[in-house]
C-alpha cells in the first residue's frame, strides 16, 4: 500500500485528496519506481486546481515530474535499483503521474538520473528546468552568443524563468528579468539579472518596431509580453517562446520577422525526443551553478501540495517547489 494524491470530479468540480492505494491500482506499463521526489510546475496548478483543461480522465494522479529508483523493470533498459528522472509525456495529464510514492511508467519515457546529480537537485530542476535549458539551447542554435548582447527573460521569478536567468547568467549573458513582483529584485539579482524590468512597462502595447534592445528573449508569459520582446528585439535576434502565464494570444505584427530577420522559435519540453533530453539535462549538471539551485528551490510534503498548486497559478511561487512524497 502507498500514498497518492488522486484527483477526482465531483459535480464538474476537480477535487484533490490524498489517498492509500495498492499497487494493483496503478496503470501496467513496463517499470514499477520507488517515487522519491516530485515538484509542482505550472501545469500541474492548473491541473490540481481545476484551473485549466489539463487532465484528460479522472481519477487521475498529477505531477508531471518525478525522480525515484526503479522497483521493478520488464525493460531491458532498466533494472531494479536504477535511479531515473520522468518529465512530461503527458504523465500527470493522460497517465498516471508523480505525486505518488508508486509510479508505473513506460521505460521509454524515462532517462537514467545524470550521474553526480542526487534526486532533489534533478527535481529543483524538473520540467520548468528543462525547458529553461531547451529555450538556452534555442538561443544558442539561433547565434545568440553572450557577446551579442543583453537576453531577456520574462515570468523570471517563476520556475522556468529562474532557472533560465541563473543559466544565461552563468554563461556570461546579459540578462535582464521581468517581473511583476518588485520583491523579488534581490533574489533575481542574485541569481544574476544585472537588469529588472517591471510586467507594467513589459506589458504595454508595442509599436510594430520598437528601439532594439535585446539580442535575443525567453518568453514564458505570452500575449502582449512576448509581443513586445519581438517588437524590441535585435536584428538577427531569436525569441524562445514556452509559455503562456499571461495569455495563450500573440498580438503582434511581421514586421520583427520580415525587417529585423527575428526568428521566434517555439519551445516545447513534453514531446521532446529523448536524445534532446539527454543533452539538456548533461547541459543542465554543467551549466547550471549548485548555489543557484540552493536558492531557487523549496521543498514541501504531499499534504501542502493543493495549497501550492493553488499558489503557483495565482504567481505566488519563487523559483521551484520540490514534493517529498514519502
Ligand atoms: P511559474 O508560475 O513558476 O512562473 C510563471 C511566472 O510568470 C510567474 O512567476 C510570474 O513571474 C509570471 N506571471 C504569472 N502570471 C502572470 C500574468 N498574468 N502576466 C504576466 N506574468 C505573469 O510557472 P512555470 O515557470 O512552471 O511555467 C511558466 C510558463 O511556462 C507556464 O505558462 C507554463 O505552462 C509554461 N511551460 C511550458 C513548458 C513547455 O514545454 N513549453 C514547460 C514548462 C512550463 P513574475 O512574478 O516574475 O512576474
Amino acid at each position: 500500500m502507498f500514498k497518492a494524491l488522486v484527483l477526482d470530479q465531483v459535480e464538474g468540480k476537480t477535487v484533490a485528496a490524498i489517498k492509500t492505494l495498492d499497487v494493483s491500482d496503478l496503470p501496467e506499463e513496463d517499470v514499477l519506481v520507488d517515487v522519491k521526489y516530485s515538484s509542482i510546475n505550472f501545469k500541474d496548478g492548473l491541473a490540481i486546481t481545476g484551473t485549466g483543461k489539463i487532465v484528460s480522465q479522472f481519477p487521475m494522479v498529477p505531477g508531471i515530474d518525478l525522480v525515484g529508483t526503479v522497483a521493478e523493470s520488464k525493460s531491458d533498459a532498466y533494472k531494479a535499483g536504477d535511479q531515473v528522472v520522468l518529465t512530461g509525456w503527458s504523465v500527470g495529464e493522460r497517465f498516471w503521474g508523480g505525486l505518488s510514492q508508486k509510479a508505473c511508467l513506460k521505460s521509454e519515457w524515462l532517462v537514467p538520473l545524470p550521474s553526480g546529480m542526487s534526486p532533489e537537485v534533478s527535481m529543483s530542476i524538473g520540467t520548468a528546468g528543462l525547458t529553461a535549458m531547451l529555450c538556452v539551447m534555442a538561443l544558442e542554435e539561433g547565434g545568440v552568443t553572450p557577446d551579442k548582447g543583453p537576453v531577456v527573460v520574462s515570468g523570471a521569478a517563476g520556475g522556468v524563468g529562474s532557472v533560465a536567468v541563473a543559466i544565461l547568467a552563468k554563461l556570461g549573458y546579459e540578462v535582464a528579468a521581468i517581473t511583476g513582483r518588485a520583491e523579488t529584485e534581490p533574489y533575481l539579482r542574485g541569481l544574476g539579472a544585472t537588469t529588472i524590468l517591471t510586467r507594467e512597462e513589459m506589458s504595454e502595447k508595442a509599436r510594430p518596431l520598437e528601439r532594439q534592445r535585446w539580442a535575443g528573449g525567453i518568453d514564458t508569459v505570452g500575449d502582449m509580453m512576448l509581443a513586445r520582446i519581438l517588437a524590441e528585439a535585435d536584428y538577427n535576434a531569436t525569441v524562445a517562446a514556452c509559455g503562456l502565464a499571461g495569455g495563450f494570444k500573440l498580438p503582434t505584427t511581421v514586421m520583427p520577422f520580415i525587417l529585423r530577420n527575428v526568428r521566434l522559435q517555439g519551445v516545447d519540453s513534453v514531446m521532446c525526443p529523448v536524445e534532446r533530453r539527454i543533452k539538456a539535462w548533461n547541459r543542465l549538471q554543467t551549466d547550471l551553478p549548485a548555489t543557484a539551485l540552493g536558492e531557487i528551490s523549496q521543498v514541501i510534503g504531499l499534504d501542502d501540495v493543493p495549497e501550492y498548486a493553488a499558489k503557483i497559478v495565482n504567481g505566488q511561487i519563487q523559483g521551484r517547489t520540490i514534493v517529498d512524497v514519502n
